[in-house]
């Protein structure tokens, strides 16, 4: 059952604790059978990985209807963007990325000299495919495309026919990075995830997905990789050795076979964001519609004193983005949070703060 919403005094958290809505995680933790999980495997966590890390393989090998040698274990997929980086480098490559975006991935190619071109997301908040296909034309070299579908920080996804031609042209001298860390949230009818790709053969794109978002165990560090088992050789040299967790992958193995759980995550998810929405319609802010576990709104003013403002009122919220000035990331909470959010939010307006 959802928590309740009636409790309107405090922000229903441990005393002197604020909501945490800044890191995209999944509120409603792990999956009662991961719990489990952790437990039964304690006493075993004297050994190393190995045994807990290929049963992960190939429980997600089978899920998502892929060969284990088209998969790549990550201690989170921060590793995963790493390991790919790494792999797809070559003399006078760049990395072309929309920006805002996941950002991570910039100080990977910065500590290894390779050039980051980053292009303005449009007018509507939407990735430019055009224009990073111009900077990879202009470009006198390989060249690495990053893209984060959904994208983070904005919830929105990338348009798939536009996607889809420039997917078809991956070659030696251009290969795609697609971070795909929220691709559980999509609700958009026809939505294709780029492992499709990869289960049809193509050889020079990395998708990069995680157990930090909606699977609730971003503190056990367990993300993945899929690409061509060539590239996932590649990768693999780049690998630290057992960087896998043991308790991480038996909770990551048990919330696949957690279906209920993860209805009750989209659903909870689902129903605080509509909160949010009706919110943020009342008080006549801008939003974008978000297929992730956050949204993307104007706060009208200064983003960072807004943030330090929701920081006194108890509650934690994203941090300013390039080019995203008076606007602020949101993650979803529960939805009893996410009314404790709207009541301050509405506070905030009465005050001329918002
Ligand atoms: N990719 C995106 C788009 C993210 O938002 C995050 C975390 O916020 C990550 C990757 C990294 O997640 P992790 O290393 O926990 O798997």
């Amino acid at each position: 059952k959802l928590l309740s919403t009636s409790d309107s005094s405090s922000n229903g958290m441990a005393e002197g604790q604020s909501i945490p809505l800044n890191f995209n995680e999944n509120p409603l933790g792990l999956a009662p059978k991961a719990q489990q999980a952790i437990t039964q495997a304690l006493p075993q966590a004297w050994r190393y990985p190995d045994k807990a890390r290929s049963d992960l393989m190939a429980a997600l090998s089978q899920s998502l209807t892929l060969n284990e040698s088209q998969l790549i274990y990550g201690n989170g997929s921060s590793e995963v963007l790493k390991m790919a980086l790494d792999a797809l480098a070559q003399a006078n490559c760049q990395l072309v990325m929309p920006d805002p975006s996941y950002g991570v991935i910039i100080d990977y190619a910065m500590a290894r000299g390779i050039p980051v071109v980053k292009v303005k997301l449009d007018g509507q908040w939407q990735t430019d495919l055009a224009k990073m296909q111009a900077k990879v034309a202009a470009h006198k070299g390989p060249s690495i495309v990053y893209l984060c579908n959904p994208n983070n920080p904005t919830g929105i996804l990338l348009p798939q026919s536009p996607l889809n031609q420039w997917l078809d042209k991956a070659s030696s001298q251009l290969s795609f990075i697609i971070d795909e860390a929220y691709v559980e949230y999509v609700a958009q009818p026809g939505f294709v995830s780029a492992t499709a790709r990869v289960q049809q053969g193509q050889t020079n794109i990395v998708v990069c997905r995680t157990f930090s978002k909606i699977y609730a165990l971003a503190g056990l560090r367990v993300g993945y990789g899929v690409a061509h088992p060539t590239l996932i050789k590649a990768m693999q040299a780049q690998a630290s050795i057992d960087s896998a967790n043991l308790l991480g992958c038996v909770a990551a193995t048990a919330s696949l076979a957690s279906p209920d759980w993860l209805k009750f995550s989209l659903e909870s998810n689902h129903q605080a964001k509509e909160l949010v929405y009706q919110q943020l319609n009342e008080l006549g802010l801008e939003y974008l519609p978000s297929e992730a576990n956050f949204i993307f709104h104007s706060v009208k003013g200064d983003s960072q004193q807004y943030m330090e403002r929701m920081e006194q009122a108890g509650i934690l919220v994203g941090r300013p983005f390039n080019h995203g000035e008076g606007w602020n990331r949101l993650s979803i909470g529960t939805p009893a949070q996410m009314h404790y959010f709207c009541k301050t939010l509405a506070k905030f307006r009465q005050l001329g703060w918002v």
